[in-house]
């Protein structure tokens, strides 16, 4: 293809790859399997994105998740102009985070302190090394299927052999750096329990996203996580529940509040930074004053508490408090989903949609519910790919991954969200149409 041939985002990704491995900053960017080159964007405002040729797109990848108010919502944009014409970093003591920590503190009971960080990654990592430290113990139990950014010991997948042996999931990942990572199926108490009895003594925490929507959309029963909560207390291990994406956006405390059930510590990320970097882990007062410099575990960070970040996250959370902004987006999604489901249905078509709150995966038809890894249904990657593709033509921009979820925010009216389910089942058809054709 001639350079001529090529439009400006095909143009910018040749650069791109020169210059940055596969052209991107994370990989899931790339549109690696999808048979075409990413899209490059230039601007964003509520539900749209623009690319650089100037055309329009209905955004569902939102950032991954925390721009749960849509694109520069006016308010949260005054907020963090104000503060970019007051201070950009510190490095010292602001009122700005103490005004953010106070409020999730009141907020959310189970958060007795926190310590703020800049990524969700940096919060999990951190919050491990607490459990280590408080238990005395080494190992930590994760499940299949749940992703807790991109921490060493947590690039597990599942090892043959022994219940809960684990094998690193990355290049560069040693083995001795998982070897004290067990790993379980999701939805199955007895293959807890086995792994409890042969390592409970040693086990410092389990960790799980107790809305795993990472690997597809998990949602666990709510007695198989009440049962995590007890087994944990009754071998002294800790329950860490990895809220970065579920944390703000199910409801204001996340999984916690919709469950009743208190972790010891928590992960947040995504949506408290408001879309700037911000991430925080937090707990019982005991476990965090573990974290130097009142105790022995250390944690620091240059940029940790930045004041823009802690703008944009106070005002977004606050804003979605005062209108209670969750029941109507929240209700929103369940209508799209609910036109999705009738028009696959109705159309026959090969596709189905699972919506948890504001998350949606559309994802092939599958009779029995989808709460574990080897549930997923086997041809999810072609099928999407097609879904994916017809999509993007029409300007609707889904995230170029079989499994990543969709994000809906309060930006993403009735109107367009109507439209939007309308030419997904058009696309959904005509693709049925070729197969059968
Ligand atoms: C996104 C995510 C992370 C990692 O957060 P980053 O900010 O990307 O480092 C961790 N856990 C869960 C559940 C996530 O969804």
């Amino acid at each position: 293809m001639g350079k001529k041939d090529m439009n400006e985002s095909d143009q910018l990704f040749e650069r791109a790859k020169k210059v940055s491995p596969g052209g991107v900053h994370s990989p899931v960017r790339s549109f690696k399997g999808m048979d075409r080159a990413p899209v490059f964007f230039k601007s964003a405002e509520g539900c749209h994105l623009t690319s650089v040729e100037n055309r329009r797109y209905v955004d569902f990848c939102m950032s991954f998740g925390p721009l749960i108010l849509g694109h520069r919502d006016p308010e949260v944009e005054e907020a963090v102009r104000e503060m970019i014409g007051t201070a950009w970093t510190f490095g010292a003591c602001e009122p700005y985070s103490l005004e953010l920590a106070e409020w999730l503190t009141a907020e959310l009971p189970w958060v007795q302190k926190l310590r703020f960080v800049s990524s969700g990654t940096e919060a999990v990592m951190s919050a491990l090394r607490v459990a280590r430290a408080a238990t005395g113990r080494k190992k930590i139990l994760k499940f299949e299927g749940c992703y807790h950014g991109h921490v060493d010991s947590l690039l597990v997948k599942a090892g043959s052999g022994l219940a809960g042996a684990s094998a690193s999931s990355s290049a560069g990942v040693s083995e001795e750096a998982v070897h004290h990572t067990l790993v379980a199926a999701l939805d199955d108490e007895e293959e807890v329990r086995r792994v409890f009895s042969e390592h409970g003594r040693d086990i410092a925490a389990v960790i799980i996203e107790p809305l795993p929507a990472n690997f597809g959309l998990l949602p666990q029963r709510a007695e198989y996580l009440k049962f995590l909560r007890d087994i944990c207390t009754q071998h002294g291990s800790l329950l860490i529940f990895d809220e970065v994406i579920s944390g703000f956006r199910v409801a204001l405390g996340g999984m916690a509040e919709v469950t009743g059930l208190r972790p010891d510590l928590v992960c947040y990320g995504k949506i408290l930074g408001g879309g700037f970097p911000v991430g925080c882990y937090g707990g019982r007062a005991d476990l965090m004053d573990q974290v130097a410099p009142l105790g022995p575990v250390y944690q620091a960070g240059t940029l940790s508490a930045n004041p823009v970040g802690m703008r944009a996250g106070l005002v977004t959370l606050k804003k979605m408090k005062s209108r209670n902004l969750w029941s109507e987006i929240n209700g929103r999604a369940g209508r799209f989903g609910a036109d999705l489901k009738a028009g696959f249905a109705k159309h026959n078509l090969p596709f189905d949609v699972s919506v948890e709150s504001s998350l949606f995966w559309i994802h092939g038809k599958q009779k029995e519910p989808i709460r574990r890894v080897d549930r997923l249904p086997a041809d999810q990657s072609t099928g999407f790919k097609k879904l994916f593709l017809g999509c993007l033509d029409r300007g609707i921009y889904l995230a170029p991954n079989a499994y990543e979820v969709g994000f809906l925010s309060a930006a993403h009216g009735d109107e367009v969200l109507s439209q939007v389910a309308a030419q997904v089942i058009e696309v959904a058809s005509e693709l049925e149409k070729t197969t059968r054709g």
